[in-house]
């Protein structure tokens, strides 16, 4: 570790990981592990050993499987039990068997828990806390101390919870993390108290909750009130509102406050990463998600577009480029022609006014019918391709495409496509099967394509959305489907809009194989 003097600490694996829904294997966490290192964070807490044989496991394969280059890792645990020696303490043994050079133990800093909760005395509690720290220091393990509660135990007993803190100081911890871990504190109270548990002379770290939604604030109110350690998830992860988002914090003090946090360029990773970590946990990524998220940089109006163009960073906090992130033009009906032409150039095209002015009136008419541009890019893509050439022009032309739903004896439902199309010449007839209408579309238009074009096969449909729009005044309901395919290296989306579900996916999926094909290289005529 290059510098001890300010600590990036995250905590995805454990309290990350308490997430409703979030389930991590083994290899998960140390494939997020993996990335957290990449990113250059100081300590990745990888669980409680002892307590949980999945994290005992962790820190068993971590000593072979991880070779990190810049985390230590931080096993997680609790002081020793009252009435017994730490050294004693078949749970403080396993945190000393971790291998894992800190150790972070959490104890009760508020009066009310130690009595109802642990069920023994204050004084007991304290020399836990002494006892547990001096054990695992003597064995030669770092310690640092989770204050649970402390912000409520302040509110409650303040001597006592600055008790704990010199107490663990005296012990030998080299830092003491306050926890919000009820996370409904506000950050100019927070930050009052951080002021004043500095005082005690405790190097002083943070752990915030978002129950508030101020997890992030209250980080950075309890840095810039002393601490220099804070603690936070990957993605905001944490049970109920979750934990502060360590991505969010890291760049606002890296580009924000001048801090010096990860290594150089390790920052511009970090939409890739935020993402990656996304796919190990399987959690939808959130698109609104500050620096990190696909919208953080995107931009809708029509009045904004045409500023823009003159000047990006009127309209940005920062250059998203700083986060590995890309400022990104929605065309919608609520833009104008500069966001249209902002959007061609960002795609690589150069349109010419009369070009622009032909797109526009194209977009807002499909828009007013139904379809969004917003999300899908490859179809705008197309749309643009079709109004430079003049004609609406595809690697194959479709002559009719037939689905078959059938119920067998034994009540599975299985579907059947029949397509017809003509490509380089030739007319081809193709079957496909699936568990579904589309599924089986899909099937049989790639079984068909793919022997003209075999680099078909690494496209794969990822994401299908189906959305029913309500018909205005005197029209019916229309569906729209949203695709979203995927090859090796990125995604594009591509969107449908008819009466009928089979229809609007059939359109949507058409547009992805044509986008595919155009992005394997393989021009239309
Ligand atoms: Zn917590």
């Amino acid at each position: 570790m290059a510098d001890d003097r300010f600590h990036v600490y995250d905590t995805t694996l454990r309290d990350g990981a308490q997430q409703e829904g979030l389930n991590l294997t083994v290899a998960d966490k140390i494939a997020v592990a993996r990335h957290l290192d990449g990113l250059g964070v100081g300590f990745i807490e990888g669980g409680w050993p002892g307590a949980n044989p999945k994290d005992t496991e962790f820190f068993r394969r971590a000593r072979t499987e991880l070779d990190l280059k810049h985390a230590q890792l931080a096993a997680f645990g609790a002081t020793r039990r009252a009435g017994v020696k730490a050294a004693d303490d078949p749970l403080v043994a396993a945190l000393r068997e971790s291998g894992a050079p800190v150790v972070t133990l959490v104890a009760k800093s508020h009066d009310r828990h130690v009595e109802l909760a642990l069920r023994t005395t204050l004084q007991e509690n304290l020399a836990m806390i002494r006892d547990t720290v001096s054990h695992l220091r003597a064995e030669g393990q770092r310690v640092f101390l989770d204050a649970e509660h402390f912000f409520d135990g302040y509110r409650s007993n303040p001597a006592y919870a600055l008790e704990v803190l010199r107490t663990a100081a005296e012990a030998g911890a080299d830092v003491i993390a306050l926890c919000d871990t009820n996370g409904g504190m506000l950050p100019d109270e927070l930050a009052d108290i951080v002021h004043e548990a500095v005082q005690s002379g405790a190097r002083l770290g943070i752990h915030c909750h978002d129950d508030t939604g101020c997890a992030v604030a209250n980080t950075l109110a309890a840095v810039k009130a002393g601490a220099t350690h804070v603690q936070g998830c990957a993605n905001g992860y944490g049970e109920r509102s979750g934990n502060a988002n360590l991505f969010t914090v890291v760049a606002n003090l890296q580009l924000k406050r001048g801090f010096d946090l990860v290594p150089p360029g390790a920052l511009a990773d970090m939409t890739r990463i935020a993402h990656a970590i996304t796919e190990v946990t399987n959690v939808t990524p959130n698109s609104h998600a500050p620096y990190v998220g696909a919208s953080a940089f995107a931009h809708k109006a029509g009045l904004h577009a045409s500023a823009i163009k003159v000047d990006p960073n009127l309209y940005q906090h920062i250059d998203p480029a700083a986060v590995g992130n890309d400022m990104r033009m929605l065309v919608s009906d609520m833009a104008g022609r500069a966001s249209v032409e902002l959007k061609g150039r960002e795609l690589g095209y150069d349109l010419t006014p009369d070009n622009t002015k032909a797109l526009v009136e194209r977009v807002k008419d499909l828009e007013s019918r139904g379809f969004t541009f917003e999300a899908a890019d490859a179809s705008f893509e197309l749309l643009l391709r079709d109004t430079l050439h003049g004609q609406r022009r595809r690697h194959f032309e479709v002559e009719s495409w037939r689905v078959i739903v059938e119920r067998t004896k034994g009540g599975e439902l299985v579907s059947e496509a029949t397509v017809k199309l003509h490509a380089k010449g030739e007319r081809i007839v193709a079957t496909g099967e699936g568990n579904g209408p589309v599924n089986a579309l899909d099937k049989a238009v790639r079984l068909a394509l793919e022997q003209l074009y075999p680099d078909l096969a690494r496209l794969e449909l990822v994401d299908y959305k189906v959305r029913i729009l309500e018909g205005t005044h005197g029209t019916d309901a229309v569906t729209r489907v949203l695709i979203t395919s995927s090859d090796d290296t990125s995604d594009w989306a591509t969107v449908g809009v008819a009466e009928n579900i089979i229809d609007a996916s059939w359109q949507a999926l058409e547009q992805a194989v044509t986008y595919g094909l155009l992005k394997a290289g393989h021009e239309t005529d």
